[in-house]
């Protein structure tokens, strides 16, 4: 066994969700460059250009990207040959994301309860899905997630015979119905099969792949660059002003499902699609 202090994971969580909130990801920005280019409306490129600007700003001078700096979204990967010492594994991801939030002046956006509404005031408690793997090392990724963008995500149990041209409408009504909510140019990662819970947590995996990588399956592949075009015909445009660039990437996750079942997610991502990792 592999002895690994969960101090590490602290200060790997703390760093990422610095990060993850100052700098935009280089292929955003090559992606929001590759739409200045295609956009139609002079709106939706004068606010690409801002988008762009802002990106800038937000890394030379290590401010948030944006006033919402999410809800810390936490997968980790444990190899089944780890062994963890110093403590427990929940605790020191939130006092990942408490150090965090809190050294990098990020807004604390975590309720307490639903209904009372009243802040815990550090941004925990995260969200934390676990996976045990082979090996003797740990993935720990962080993505944290926008109120705006994570309201406008659907998730729908579909019938079998719906199939793709199903999956399709759901893209295409999520994006439309979502209009500017989500601050496009969004990433949509989609979930198809499994069951209730796995299709969502699937397209939440979904928005962690690098952008433009298509699925592996040449079927799932095909799927996404349909859903992209899908999403870039609404008309929504940068900042849903108008125009043509709505969407900068689709991926899609697939998994096998019961025989009277065919349950889909769209989990929509803002501009600012953040995620990082570190292998400890
Ligand atoms: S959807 Fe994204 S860009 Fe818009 S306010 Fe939320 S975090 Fe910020």
């Amino acid at each position: 066994m592999r002895k690994v202090n969960v101090a590490k994971i602290t200060a790997a969580v703390k760093k990422i969700c610095i990060d993850t909130n100052y700098k935009v990801d280089p292929d955003i920005i090559k992606a929001f460059k590759t739409g200045l280019r295609r956009e139609k409306s002079p709106v939706g490129r004068e606010i690409l250009r801002q988008l762009i600007c802002n990106a800038d700003i937000a890394r030379r001078e290590r401010i948030p990207i944006c006033q919402d700096c999410g809800l810390a979204v936490v997968f980790v990967e444990i190899g089944q040959d780890v062994k963890l010492v110093g403590g427990g594994l929940r605790q020191a991801i939130e006092a990942g994301v408490r150090q965090g939030y809190q050294q990098g002046y990020l807004r604390k956006s975590v309720a307490k309860d639903p209904m009372i509404r009243v802040n815990t005031g550090d941004n925990t408690p995260a969200i934390i899905h676990t996976e045990i793997v082979t090996g003797d090392k740990l993935r720990v990724t962080v993505a944290p997630k926008g109120g705006g963008s994570e309201n406008m995500s659907r998730l729908k149990m579909m019938k079998p015979a719906d199939g793709e041209a199903g999956v399709k409408e759901l893209v295409r009504e999520t994006v439309r119905e979502a209009g500017p909510n989500p601050c496009p140019p969004i990433v949509l990662g989609v979930g198809i099969g499994g069951n209730f819970e796995m299709c969502a947590i699937l397209a939440k995996k979904a928005l962690l792949r690098k952008l433009g990588k298509p699925n592996q399956d040449k079927r799932l592949a095909k799927l996404e660059q349909d859903l992209l075009r899908i999403a870039n015909d609404s008309g929504v445009g940068p900042q849903g002003a108008g125009g043509t660039v709505t969407c900068i990437g689709v991926a899609v996750e697939s998994r096998p499902c019961h025989i009277a079942s065919m349950p889909v997610a769209v989990n929509v991502n803002c501009h600012v699609s953040r995620h990082g990792s570190k292998i400890i």
